[in-house]
């Protein structure tokens, strides 16, 4: 499928394929498409660097999903069943 990144409905697609445009699943070609109509675009180029921001939020909060006091809870406790293990032996 192409479309020409000039017409209207042209915003419509490129939101579609935004999600993909950003996990790098189009294809070269689509790529280029779609990065032209952004280049052209301001209101899809604003729709493009909101998304990229809120995937960089989401990422960074998963990496924190699990508090450093929980973290050190489980530590602990994969100590201290090591150490059971350590006397069972
Ligand atoms: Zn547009």
């Amino acid at each position: 499928m192409t479309f020409n990144p000039f017409e209207t409905s042209a915003c419509e697609n490129t939101i579609h394929e935004l999600y993909h445009f950003l996990d790098g699943e189009l294809t070269e070609g689509r790529r280029r498409e779609i990065e032209m109509h952004l280049n052209q675009c301001g209101p899809c180029e604003d729709v493009m660097r909101f998304q990229e921001e809120l995937r960089r939020v989401l990422r960074d909060r998963c990496q924190e999903t699990v508090p450093q006091d929980l973290r050190d809870k489980i530590a602990a406790l994969i100590h201290h069943e090591s150490k059971v293990d350590e006397v069972d032996r």
